[in-house]
């Protein structure tokens, strides 16, 4: 195991802070702790984890300033998107902190007078969770805020690029009254820390949002102690803009989704098809609103479109632009970074291509990255065979002013969460999650709950 993270500014490539990583010893430690303290907070009553949820959230709220410089600082976003997000990742744990309360049992009407059948809810046990840097804030609280509020403990561990929210995030719980070993966070490097997590037995689930390739792994090492698991993975959404949309704010709600986080988000925009009669009007539009986006440091009050994460990041991009490029597709917009490969920062700037076609990888994959590949349709169906011929089924949009399409592409497209004339459908109260190799498992809502606990029936007979 190395020792330390080097945590970097991407919009600059300067070290943030030196982080240490967590010996396996220490793991497995906290492991250990986590699973003790299972045994005093499932006994917590649920009115108490509600308003300890509560405060923990009134502390993320009053330091937004802090977490969010801190956000933008090792993740590159926007500060104003950064804001955003502390909103949101509080969203979720103020939503559990009420849902706490309700996380009822029933009783069966039983087929005999001697007997009766109640159902009751219990909390898995200790959580182990992995979350990706793109979301450093939201992906944790949407993993521990209903842990934590049915009496389950939680590990975390976040990507090595966005360890600080994280860590800001546990202490402030901390600060907040929920004891330090009912959450925790550890330090390191996923292939290393990975195992630990699945291998232990105390661990009784695993929660992870990233790649697919990883998600598939840890599922598979998951198996041999039957942890639950919980997935939130790769997305490579289509959005539809129907004949009849309302083109103007279409377009408004393509900017809106691609280039939140410079285009690095899961449910983000991947494929925009246009109906072919005002594919023309549709473009001139999007690229005359996609000229304003400023570029730059998140640090900067005026950046719409920060940094990629890393050369990783920087090389998928620009290999799925050379790839759609060498054969056929058209530079509408952009195709321009400012990059220093030895500094190690890499802006891409927002591209526009056209006349996209399946063939290109583009079409095939994630992007993660401010690129918008344009492609037409003629008919409905031909739109939707396109939207769901990939093997992630996340997220997809629709724009449609026709509640006949709006219906037809609601009933057709595979994908676990639609945005109807709407860019942006996240939301606390709602469940978050994909179909198909997009995950297993919902976050957000009520749904959210139900992976947290393990359902218990008793059957009492003898009843005179
Ligand atoms: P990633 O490479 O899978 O990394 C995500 C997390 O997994 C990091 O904490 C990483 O740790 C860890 N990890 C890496 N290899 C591991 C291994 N062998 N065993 C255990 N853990 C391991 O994904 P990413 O590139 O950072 O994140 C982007 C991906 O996340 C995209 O595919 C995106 O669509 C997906 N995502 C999905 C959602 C959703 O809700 N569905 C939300 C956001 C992002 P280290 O980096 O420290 O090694």
């Amino acid at each position: 195991m190395r020792d330390t993270i080097n945590v970097k500014n991407p919009a600059t490539g300067e070290t943030v802070k030196e982080v240490s990583v967590t010996s396996s010893s220490h793991i497995k430690k906290a492991i250990e702790q986590g699973n003790e303290a299972f045994k005093t907070w499932s006994k917590v009553n649920a009115h108490q984890r509600s308003a300890l949820l509560k405060e923990w959230s009134a502390k993320i709220k009053s330091e937004t300033e802090y977490l969010a410089e801190v956000m933008t600082l090792e993740s590159g976003k926007p500060l104003k998107e950064s804001r955003g997000e502390v909103a949101y990742a509080a969203s979720y744990i103020d939503w559990y902190a009420e849902e706490a309360k309700r996380v009822y049992g029933r009783t069966i009407p039983s087929h005999t007078e001697s007997k009766r059948i109640i159902v009751t809810k219990e909390p898995v046990g200790l959580v182990a969770a992995i979350t990706p840097w793109n979301f450093p804030a939201a992906m944790m609280t949407r993993k521990a805020a209903p842990a934590l509020a049915v009496g389950c403990t939680f590990i975390v561990k976040p990507a090595e690029e966005t360890p600080l929210t994280t860590m800001k995030l546990v202490s402030l719980a901390h600060e907040a009254g929920i004891p330090e070993d009912v959450v925790q966070c550890v330090n390191g490097y996923g292939e290393d820390i990975g195992p630990i997590f699945t291998d232990s037995p105390l661990v009784r689930k695993i929660t992870f949002t990233g790649s697919t390739p990883v998600g598939k792994l840890l599922m598979k090492n998951s198996a041999a102690t039957m942890k639950h698991v919980s997935m939130e993975l790769g997305g490579h959404a289509p959005l539809i803009v129907a004949k009849d949309a309302d083109i103007d704010f279409a377009v408004n709600q393509v900017l809106a989704s691609k280039f939140r986080n410079a285009g690095q988000t899961c449910i983000c925009a991947n494929r925009v098809l246009v109906h072919e009669d005002i594919a023309k009007v549709f473009s001139e539009q999007l690229i005359s609103r996609v000229a304003q986006l400023n570029v730059g440091n998140g640090l900067d009050e005026s950046t719409d479109v920060g940094p990629v994460i890393n050369a990783a990041g920087y090389e998928k991009i620009d290999s799925q632009i050379e790839d759609a490029v060498g054969k056929g597709a058209r530079v509408l917009y952009g195709h321009q970074y400012d990059k220093d490969e030895e500094k190690g920062y890499y802006f891409v700037h927002p591209t526009v291509l056209e006349n996209v076609g399946e063939e290109m990888d583009i079409m095939q994959e994630e992007t993660f990255g401010p690129v918008i590949p344009l492609s037409t349709f003629r008919e409905n169906d031909q739109a939707v065979e396109i939207a769901n011929n990939t093997p992630f089924g996340l997220a997809a949009y629709f724009f449609t002013n026709d509640y006949r399409n709006g219906i037809y592409f609601q009933e057709h497209l595979k994908f676990g969460i639609l945005g109807w004339n709407d860019g942006a459908p996240s939301a606390a109260h709602a469940p978050f999650g994909g179909m198909k190799e997009s995950g297993i498992g919902r976050e957000g809502g009520p749904e959210g709950i139900e992976p947290y606990v393990e359902t218990k029936y008793l059957s009492i007979g003898g009843i005179q």
